[in-house]
């Protein structure tokens, strides 16, 4: 396990941060406009958003750069900006850190499928890498691969990450299947874990697509898998659809009353996905105090 995941866990469980797409619509950015272009158009609105979860308590907060990758950028025209868009948004959460918080740098899937002939192996492999590269320039400590669902796609960000040296937490998202125990793409805790670790990941973990009480059992499966403590990231439980938009009930009390099982369970890194903000990441450091 790297050095510095090693070092963070010393004080586990470690603080993460909460969503960020949310964060950014609250500051005017439009429902189904991508927040990754803001590092470069509206650099203070992201920001705050930083700001806003080292405020709140996060030891670890991460970039505004999940969809930064070539393949989604080039479908709004951007392909040229990727190294920008990264760099810039590795430099934006690096300052609002300021040395009181480590930053991990959020890469999530391409949409493409190897497994459907949509992109090839060595394209997704080469997709990934240009991304990690701007952002390790960009001066962030690790990185997290999040939200994933196709373990051949997380094994190429994984590896792309692994070989910039910096840590490498992998995080998939689970919740579909009979049982609510694999990604939608079938994959389960333990086919991941082996996966991700042997592609170079430092511990793995899950991230969105249920809430606390439903992670447990994911999270007992990880680390038992893993060996080791996981990187947990939830829902504020599970949405209401109104006008075809998501809406998350949970309080921050009762999520972090959530969040506590999950550490029993064995997370050593904690925060929140969708529905989650600030107000969460404040009830997470109380629980932990
Ligand atoms: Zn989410």
């Amino acid at each position: 396990m790297h050095e510095l995941i090693q070092a963070l866990l010393k004080q586990a469980p470690v603080i993460t941060d909460g969503a960020w797409g949310t964060q950014l619509q609250a500051r005017g950015l439009p429902v189904g406009v991508p927040p990754d272009p803001w590092n470069l158009e509206r650099p203070e609105q992201v920001a705050e958003v930083a700001r806003g979860y080292v405020e709140a308590g996060s030891r670890i907060i991460l970039t505004n750069t999940f969809g930064a990758n070539r393949v989604l950028l080039e479908r709004h025209g951007l392909a040229a900006r990727v190294a920008a868009i990264n760099s810039a948004g590795a430099r934006l959460s690096v300052e609002a850190a300021a040395g009181s918080a480590r930053v991990f740098a959020s890469v999530g899937p391409t949409g493409k499928m190897v497994a459907m002939g949509e992109i090839d192996a060595d394209e997704l492999r080469a997709c990934f890498a240009e991304q990690v590269e701007a952002l390790a320039a960009g001066g962030v400590d690790g990185f997290v691969i999040e939200t994933m669902s196709d373990v051949e796609e997380a094994v190429a960000a994984v590896s792309a990450a692994a070989a910039t040296g910096l840590p490498v937490v992998a995080s998939m998202s689970y919740g579909s299947g009979k049982s609510g125990d694999r990604t939608i793409m079938g994959i389960t805790p333990e086919q991941a874990a082996e996966a991700l670790l042997a592609a170079g990941a430092d511990i793995v973990g899950a991230n969105c697509g249920q809430g606390p009480d439903t992670m447990v059992p994911i999270v007992e499966r990880l680390r038992a898998a893993s060996g080791r403590p996981v990187w947990a990231k939830p829902n504020a439980g599970l949405p209401r659809i109104v006008d075809g938009a998501a809406v998350y009930d949970q309080t921050p009390q009762v999520f972090a009353e959530g969040a506590r099982a999950l550490v029993d369970a064995g997370a050593g890194f904690i925060g929140g996905c969708c529905g989650t903000g600030p107000a969460f990441i404040r009830a997470l450091v109380s629980m932990r105090s």
